[in-house]
């Protein structure tokens, strides 16, 4: 087995590889995954002021401004997302991440003012979002708008990777970039790779449960690592649009399972903003497999969908 890892996009990543094609030089491949990944950091970073995406946010005209085919792309998966789940998914709600100082801008933590929180979310919406396929395009329709790809780049990278490791003949992986999965075939032990879902406690890393998805895309997200409490009450970085402020339900994570990491991710953000319960119910209605784990009195409780059951590891 191979392995490659480091650190890109202010995390880490891994790519595991059983069994390399003989044309295929270990060195060249882990130069294509830092190329590769780098590339969309380059693109799609709001920590970097040159970032194609920093210039779109720093553009304050509503004219067609011309991007990359791949962030049109990228966008346009958000924007679908964001109308499957009503507007709780939306990468218009960069300002209210930055102003509750989860974004680039670090600020020291604490709760904004009322005022504050109104006048981000005059900005906020991505039905004041456009894209345009050729030539490839963005359009605003406030000069205000700032998009925060954050919750769904790193998804998109975990599947350029991907599509790299098939063209080079590659079919046995597991790619990891933050917490967003793309896996294909088999592990060193010839079956199917196996993923533990983190018991969501921001004290101890511990095994909530192992599944096992196949050729899947899988990401999670939780309040339990990105959060800031005051008086007692935790705010985390995962931001109801509607509200403008922190997601304030019992649900402390939700791992989904999909064709491909980018919209795994994108949706595992939108059902923590929706919640325990309205989340689970818009999972089933759309058949998709998502894995809820909930605070209660002792502890956690979970729900999964009737899709995620199978994925499952029975103990051999
Ligand atoms: P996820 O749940 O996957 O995403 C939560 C994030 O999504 C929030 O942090 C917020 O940014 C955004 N969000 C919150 N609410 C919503 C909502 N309702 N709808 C849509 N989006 C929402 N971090 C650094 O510290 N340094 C860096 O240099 C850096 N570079 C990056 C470059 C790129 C290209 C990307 C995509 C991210 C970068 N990050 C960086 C951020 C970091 O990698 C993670 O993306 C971030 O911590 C959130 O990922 P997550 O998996 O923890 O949470």
């Amino acid at each position: 087995m191979y392995r490659f890892a480091g650190s890109t996009m202010g995390t880490q990543y891994t790519v595991k590889v059983v069994g390399l094609p003989a044309a295929v030089l270990p060195t060249a491949l882990s130069k294509d995954i830092v190329r590769l990944l780098g590339g969309v950091d380059a693109k799609m970073s709001t920590y970097r002021s040159d970032s194609e995406l920093s210039r779109f946010n720093d553009n304050r005209t509503t004219q067609w401004f011309p991007v990359s085919q791949e962030m049109v792309r990228v966008v346009d998966e958000a924007l679908k997302v964001s109308e499957i789940t009503l507007g709780a998914f939306d990468i218009t709600v960069g300002p209210l991440v930055n102003l509750w100082g989860f974004g680039p801008t670090m600020r020291p933590d604490r709760v904004p003012a009322e005022l504050e929180i109104e006048s981000e979310l005059a900005r906020v919406g991505s039905r004041h979002v456009h894209t345009r396929e050729m030539p490839p395009a963005l359009r605003k329709d406030l000069e205000g708008i700032y998009i925060d790809l954050s919750a769904i780049a790193k998804g998109y990278a975990v599947d350029k990777v991907a599509d790299h490791l098939e063209g080079l003949g590659i079919s046995n992986y597991m790619i990891e970039v933050g917490g967003e999965l793309r896996l294909k075939g088999y592990n060193t032990h010839g079956v199917s790779w196996k993923i533990a879902v983190e018991r969501p406690s921001p004290d101890m890393r511990a095994i909530h449960s192992v599944i096992q998805p196949g050729d899947k895309g899988v990401a999670t997200s939780g309040d339990y690592r990105n959060y800031f409490e005051q008086e007692g009450k935790r705010f985390s970085h995962t931001i109801d649009p509607r509200s403008g402020r922190p997601i304030d339900h019992r649900l402390a994570s939700v791992t989904i399972i999909a064709d491909t990491a980018m919209y795994a991710d994108a949706m595992a953000t939108a059902l923590m903003v929706i919640g325990p319960d309205e989340g689970y119910n818009l999972a089933e209605r759309h058949k998709l497999a998502a894995f809820f784990v909930s605070r209660s009195v002792n502890g956690f409780t979970e729900r999964a969908t009737e899709a995620f059951s199978r994925y499952f590891m029975v103990d051999d």
